[in-house]
Formats: structure tokens, C-alpha cells, sequence
């Protein structure tokens, strides 16, 4: 059984109660964690405090920063099969999801340990003399980070990383549900020697140590990733001090498939679109727009294909697809097969449970289709997160167009077609930050994520994402220093 302490001011930290952490493929209590209070997220918001204001880290050469982040992604690497076995055991994910997740964040450290040491863009101006001016950039100061469960290393690090290459110091909050690659990653930075109160994490609650963050004076940032609705609540609580907010949250996005597409490709991706991760990707295709003439041989051939996904634990190498993270999200997503069921939608695939035998104790959902799926349907309008997709039918070019923009939401999209005009027509007018053409799901650190709408605002990774961490100072050098004589007294 693991024991998962916080990490504050360089400090192994424990508390009086205890959280358990489950594995999702069988129910069982793989940890206990340390669950944080108010004071606990205080004194860690103190630490980082204390640490960017004496300099340790913000005002380090940047390539001396680098150097820490470089250290970070080596010893990532050497840990690489543990985490990834501890990422299956936490959130459910196969190992070639978690292997995957885990070099990313490697990678990810990597990337931003270049781009910290590179020009940052910083621009002399051409102004009237006898001023120079010029921009420097420089960090925001204390960050508060709270992540999700769905990519319990992948979403920190995406913001650890630019954070610290950009000076900052941080208070890293993990989901309750998925704590544990995270603390194996503090003990990294423990390892790695990161000045003490850098780097802290809380553990606990989002309504108590979340909030905490999201409302403390003594923060300058709260980056978070979540859900839309928690997403409004952090940035009401910013308000206090009027803090830098950046937010990542949900979708409902649409991959429009015309009948011009490669078919099997079209197919192929659709599956890894929605069932890649279990439907719980804030960028899942989770609403299929089909072509009318294609629409019931698409129909088919997907659903053809998804019974015969292999649903299983994650530390089975057979395993294509994963449970749900937890009991009480199987419940949400399997009340949303029920919704779609009420409203008139065509179960054409899954829906259920599965109970028996190697399942029993676990949270295992079938990959789910719903055809005839219509946009005043909660099944299209509201974010599942779950193996469940909508299909929707469509006449031409402006009927797929009003359709996919047809939510709240603006994260992801992808288009099929042959036709690269058309496809460039089309994804130019799909209000969403994360656009593919014939493929689904590509993520790189060097291109900026974020959403339109109510998915979010601002965006992580590549430049942008380092961007989010800086603040811009103008500097101006008056060249020849004597008085204005704007006053005559
Ligand atoms: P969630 O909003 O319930 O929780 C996210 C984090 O916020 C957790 O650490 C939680 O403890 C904390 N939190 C909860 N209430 C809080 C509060 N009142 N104040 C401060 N913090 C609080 O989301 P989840 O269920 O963990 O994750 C799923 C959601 O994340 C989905 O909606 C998904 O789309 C979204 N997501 C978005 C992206 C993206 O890049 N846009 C990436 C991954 C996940």
C-alpha cells in the first residue's frame, strides 16, 4: 500500500485524516493519501511566496533553470515502466496510454528547457528619441496548478513545466482521485535538489484546498484544468485579487465526416476519436457528423468495429480499452446512456455495465454509439467523458458546419474529405482552438491547446503556453539625461 505525503516547502508533509485511492480495474485500495487542509494549502502558498520572492529561482539564469528541467526529464525517463504502472493502477489507462503519457511529460520538460534558454522574443522599439524602449518578459510570481484526473502527469506537467522554466514557483494540486504519479514526480524534484518551496503539492479536496488556491491574495496565477462548471467557479474566486487566469476545460467536439473521405480511415479514426482514453479526453470526438449518403454504411462499419474493442484492466497487454476512473463517474456516464435512451436516440451499440468475471469489481463501460442523435439532446449538447459517441446526419457544407458549432463548448474538431479546399473551408469556420484534417487526437508540445467558447481561456504548450507564465515589462531608457523644462518654475 502506498502512503502519499504533500510536499511543502521542501518538506514531506502528513495529515491526521486519510483519503484511499482506488484502482479502477478492480475496486481495490491501492494508497492512502494525506488528505490537505486550508492550512496546508496556505503554508505551501507561504513556501512559494517566500521562495520567488527571495530570488532562488526566478532571478537563475535561465539556463541554469533548464538545467534543473533537463535533470527532471532524465530521471523521468529512468522511471519511465514504474510510472506507467502507477498511472495504470491509478487512472485505469492502458500501458500503452500511460507509456505514452509518460514520455510526453519527459518530453514536455525537455521542450520547454529549450525554449526558456532561446530568444523570448524580446523587442527593442523604434520610438521617438531620445528613449529606447524595449520588452522584457518575466514571471508572473506564485502559481497555484490544479489538475484533473484524466492525465494525472501529463496535465501537471504541461503546467509545472512552462511554469518553472519561466521563474515562477509553484503550488501543484492533483486530482483527489489520482495522486500518485504526481508525488513520485516531487520526489524527482526532491531528488534533483529544486530549492525548497519552489516546487510544492497539495493534496486534498478542490472545494477546500482547490478553492484556496483559486482565492488567495499571495497568488498571482491559478492555471487549471477541469470541468467548465468548476472552471466559472475558480475564475469568481480569482476575482479577490484579480488574478492571471488561465482555464482548460471541457468539450463536446465534432469530427464531420463527408462522403468523400477515405472511408476505412474516416472509421478508424471515429473509434480512436471517441474510445482512445474511454471517452474521457477533454478533445474526444464524442459527436460524429456523418454525410447523408454515407451515414448508415458509416453507422454500421463503426459499430461493426467498436464491439470488438477489447475492454479491460490496464496491465493487461491485450487491453484497448480501459474502465472509467471511478465508481461514481461510471454512474454519471451510465445516467447519460439512460438520457440519450429517453430523448429518442438509437442505442445502436453498448449501453451497459459490464459486471461479469474479470470485470466484477471494476467500473468497465461498453464502447457506446448513439445514431439519430439531434442538437436539443443533452447527449449533444453536454459532456459525457465517458465510451459514448452521437452520430448526427448531415445534408451539405453549411448544415455540418451549423451543426458542429451547434454547443457551448470550442475545444477540438476534425474534418474527412478528400477535397483539401473543402476541408480548409470547413475547419476555418469550426469555432475550436484544437483543429485536425483527416486525423484525430495528434497533440504536440510545440502547438498551442486551448478552446473557444466555454471550453477555456488561454492556451498551454508551445510558446503560448510559456506565454500564460510571463508577464511583459516595457522598459524605457531616456538616452539623454537631462530636465524636460516641462515646468518653468
Ligand atoms: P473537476 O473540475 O471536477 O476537477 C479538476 C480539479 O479541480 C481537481 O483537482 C479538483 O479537485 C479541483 N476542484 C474541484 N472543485 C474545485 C473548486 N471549487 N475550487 C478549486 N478547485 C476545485 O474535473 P475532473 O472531473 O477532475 O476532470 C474532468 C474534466 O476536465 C472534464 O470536463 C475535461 O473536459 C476537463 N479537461 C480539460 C482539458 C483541456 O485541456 N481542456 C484536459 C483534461 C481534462
Amino acid at each position: 500500500m502506498l502512503d502519499l505525503k504533500m510536499y511543502i516547502n521542501g518538506q514531506w508533509r502528513d495529515s491526521k485524516e486519510k483519503r484511499d485511492v482506488i484502482n479502477p480495474a478492480n475496486g481495490e485500495v491501492i494508497a492512502q493519501a494525506a488528505e490537505g487542509t486550508i492550512d496546508d494549502a496556505k503554508d505551501a502558498v507561504n513556501a512559494a511566496k517566500e521562495a520567488f520572492e527571495s530570488g532562488v529561482w526566478s532571478e537563475l539564469p535561465a539556463v541554469e533553470r533548464a538545467s534543473y528541467l533537463l535533470k527532471i526529464a532524465d530521471k523521468i525517463d529512468e522511471r519511465h515502466d514504474e510510472l506507467t504502472k502507477l498511472e495504470t493502477m491509478d487512472n485505469g489507462k492502458p500501458h500503452r496510454e500511460a507509456g505514452g503519457d509518460i514520455s510526453d511529460a519527459a518530453s514536455c520538460f525537455r521542450y520547454y528547457a529549450g525554449l526558456i534558454r532561446s530568444p523570448e522574443g524580446g523587442q527593442i522599439y523604434d520610438v521617438p528619441e531620445p528613449v529606447q524602449a524595449m520588452v522584457v518578459r518575466e514571471p508572473v510570481g506564485v502559481c497555484g496548478l490544479i489538475v484533473p484526473w484524466n492525465y494525472p502527469m501529463l496535465m501537471s506537467v504541461w503546467k509545472l513545466a512552462p511554469a518553472l522554466a519561466a521563474g515562477n514557483t509553484v503550488i501543484l494540486k492533483p486530482s483527489e482521485i489520482t495522486p500518485i504519479t504526481v508525488n513520485k514526480l516531487f520526489e524527482i524534484f526532491e531528488e534533483v535538489e529544486l530549492p525548497k518551496g519552489v516546487a510544492n503539492m497539495v493534496l486534498g479536496a478542490g472545494a477546500t484546498v482547490g478553492n484556496e488556491l483559486a482565492e488567495s491574495k499571495d497568488v498571482d496565477m491559478v492555471s487549471f484544468t477541469g470541468g467548465t462548471k468548476t472552471g466559472r467557479h475558480i475564475m469568481q474566486a480569482a476575482t479577490g485579487n484579480l488574478k492571471k487566469i488561465s482555464l482548460e476545460l471541457g468539450g463536446k467536439s465534432p469530427n464531420i465526416i463527408f462522403a468523400d473521405a477515405d472511408f476505412e480511415t474516416a472509421v478508424d479514426y471515429a473509434l480512436f476519436g471517441i474510445y482512445c482514453g474511454t471517452g474521457q479526453v477533454c478533445s474526444a470526438g464524442s459527436r460524429v457528423l456523418i454525410e447523408e449518403s454515407i451515414y448508415d454504411k458509416f453507422i454500421d462499419r463503426f459499430v461493426e468495429r467498436a464491439k470488438k474493442i477489447r475492454v479491460g484492466a490496464g496491465d493487461n497487454e491485450k487491453t484497448e480499452m480501459g474502465p472509467l476512473v471511478s465508481e461514481e463517474h461510471m454512474n454519471k456516464v451510465l445516467k447519460y446512456i439512460e438520457i440519450g435512451k429517453e430523448e429518442g436516440a438509437r442505442l445502436v451499440c453498448g449501453g451497459n455495465r459490464l459486471t461479469e468475471g474479470e470485470y466484477a469489481n471494476g467500473f468497465f463501460v461498453e464502447p457506446t454509439a448513439f445514431a439519430d442523435a439531434t442538437p436539443d439532446m443533452r447527449i449533444v449538447q453536454e459532456e459525457i467523458f465517458g465510451p459514448v459517441v452521437a452520430f448526427q446526419k448531415f445534408k451539405d457544407e453549411k448544415e455540418a458546419i451549423k451543426l458542429a458549432n451547434c454547443t457551448d463548448y470550442g475545444l477540438a474538431g476534425a474534418v474527412f474529405t478528400q477535397d483539401g479546399a473543402k476541408a480548409m473551408r470547413v475547419i476555418k469556420k469550426v469555432r475550436s482552438g484544437i483543429t485536425w484534417v483527416n486525423t484525430y487526437h495528434p497533440t504536440y508540445n510545440e502547438a498551442p491547446w486551448g478552446g473557444y467558447k466555454q471550453s477555456g481561456i488561454g492556451r498551454s504548450l508551445g510558446t503560448f503556453g510559456l506565454e500564460e507564465f510571463q508577464e511583459i515589462k516595457q522598459i524605457n531608457i531616456n538616452l539623454e539625461v537631462e530636465p524636460t523644462g516641462w515646468f518653468e518654475g
